[in-house]
């Protein structure tokens, strides 16, 4: 059974869906106003951690991420920069998606844009403005934090008396500060031509209520699960329960997980703070995606990770350790034997991994549990103990435990000896730097009709 920490009430539960087998999960997104950091990726990783488990549990996953490409950040930077919102954003929306690919990130099922949703957030402002919890003052309409007795019930943030009168615009504030807080903010100067005309008057939408009304359009106005870092508590997740609730009536959702931060020696990595590494930094130093993947995935979601260089190489080792490990087992082996305790140690690995998991989401002890089986395997291939008998479950296990993990099973991928050749020159002229050269071979391979694809595994070829 599957339990898993719950931010609202701070405990332990067990994981049961509304719906029988069905799933719904939503996952705060990236705001697209720069390429993704580590720390972003972390958050994503382990969104895609979760579904892999949930699938592997038996569960159908419905997965919805939304795009931020409207809120404070992103139209700050657009205007600094002098480029439209929208050609702004669609710049980092596409490296958001060229990363994920490149980690093995499984695609969610949609990923709704605000720009896309404006109606929907003013349908959800209207209602709430009926039903007393939004009013209006001067152009912005805020939402009354004061009307919902439930405020405050995720975060710990206390409503004290002087809320509506200190309002806040800002979509980002702290704990201390909760206050009324902007559903519809009316046009100001520093917009630009950013703005919609709409029954709420000429503005923009606040940032919490793009994730209210996109969940609630995509998921219903309850579901499952909902994931986001830990900075999102207050006052994004806090704001989207009180907006949704308020209009529907209902509980919005059932479990909210929360992912700790990665850090740069001590610190938040953020882009604010100019501290960040992106998946392309890492690369051209010579770090490859499955190490930064591994990395990613391997610490508990609730401890905060510490990113160190040394962390990478070791993250690297383990990778290789587990690669070579299925290489072993898929090459010449004795035939005919099979042996009981092979067998035995086989069905305890997969009970025990799954356990490991099964407490939400331990994967240091599941990947203790699996190095443990690494490591009896190979002696038990070097002792010549293991033979074609328990090959089979063996293999098998891997593969499960690679249906989370992303790593170890290389995909089968058909191409002719020449083209594969190609590939392995780009890769070399990579790792030595000549990009001119890796490009052109690239535009090789693309010209007989295939693309290639940097994943976990290394590049890839897949037909265009
Ligand atoms: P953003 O693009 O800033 O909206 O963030 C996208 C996701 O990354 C959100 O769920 C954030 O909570 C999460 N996030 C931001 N910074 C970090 C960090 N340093 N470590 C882990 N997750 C983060
Ligand atoms: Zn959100």
């Amino acid at each position: 059974m599957l339990r898993l920490f719950n931010t609202l009430g701070r405990r332990k539960e067990e994981f049961m869906p509304m719906d029988d087998q069905n799933v719904k999960m939503y996952a705060c997104g990236p705001t697209v106003y720069d390429s993704p950091h580590l720390g972003n990726l972390r958050t994503f990783i382990v969104v895609d951690t979760l579904r892999r488990f949930l699938i592997l549990k038996g569960f159908r996953v419905t997965e919805v991420m939304n795009i931020t490409d409207i809120d404070d950040k992103t139209i700050r930077r657009s205007r600094s920069e002098g480029i439209p919102l929208r050609q702004y954003t669609e710049k980092y929306t596409e490296a958001f998606f060229s990363d994920i690919d490149k980690l093995g990130i499984m695609r969610a099922d949609a990923y709704p844009k605000a720009s896309q949703h404006i109606d929907e957030m003013v349908g959800v402002i209207k209602r709430l403005k009926e039903a007393g919890y939004a009013y209006q003052s001067n152009g912005s309409t805020y939402f009354s934090i004061s009307k919902l007795k439930t405020y405050g019930n995720l975060s710990g943030a206390r409503v004290g008396e002087l809320s509506s009168v200190n309002r806040v615009s800002e979509d980002e504030y702290g704990k201390e500060d909760a206050h009324d807080f902007a559903l519809w903010k009316g046009w100001v100067e520093e917009d630009g031509e950013i703005y919609w005309d709409t029954e709420l008057g000429r503005g923009r939408p606040g940032w919490h209520i793009e994730c209210s009304a996109m969940s609630m359009k995509f998921l219903g106005k309850s579901f499952d699960i909902h994931v986001g870092g830990v900075d999102l508590i207050f006052p994004h997740h806090e704001n989207e329960i009180a907006q949704s609730e308020a209009v529907s009536g209902a509980r919005f959702v059932r479990y909210w997980i929360h992912v700790e931060h990665l850090i740069v020696e001590g610190k938040k990595m953020a882009k604010s703070l100019g501290n960040f590494y992106t998946l392309g930094d890492l690369t051209r130093m010579g770090y490859d995606y499955s190490s930064i993947r591994y990395l990613l995935l391997s610490s508990h979601y609730r401890d905060r990770l510490n990113f160190t260089f040394e962390g990478l190489r070791q993250a690297k080792e383990s990778v290789k350790r587990l690669q070579d490990m299925f290489q072993r087992l898929v090459g010449p082996m004795q035939p005919h034997r099979f042996d009981e305790r092979v067998a035995e140690d086989s069905t305890r690995f997969m009970k025990e991994f799954e356990d490991a998991l099964d407490d939400d989401l331990n994967m240091p002890s599941a990947l203790a549990v699996l190095f443990d089986y690494v490591r009896k395997t190979n002696r038990y291939l070097d002792d010549g103990t293991l033979s074609e008998g328990n090959r089979e479950e063996i293999v098998k296990n891997l593969k499960r435990v690679d249906s989370i993990l992303g790593l170890i099973v290389p995909p089968v991928v058909h191409v002719t000896a020449e083209l594969g050749a190609l590939l392995e020159r780009r890769e070399k002229a990579r790792i030595d730097g000549d990009w001119a050269l890796a490009d052109d071979i690239r535009g090789t391979i693309e010209s007989s009709g295939f693309r290639v694809e940097d994943t976990p595994y290394g590049p890839k070829l897949k037909r265009v």
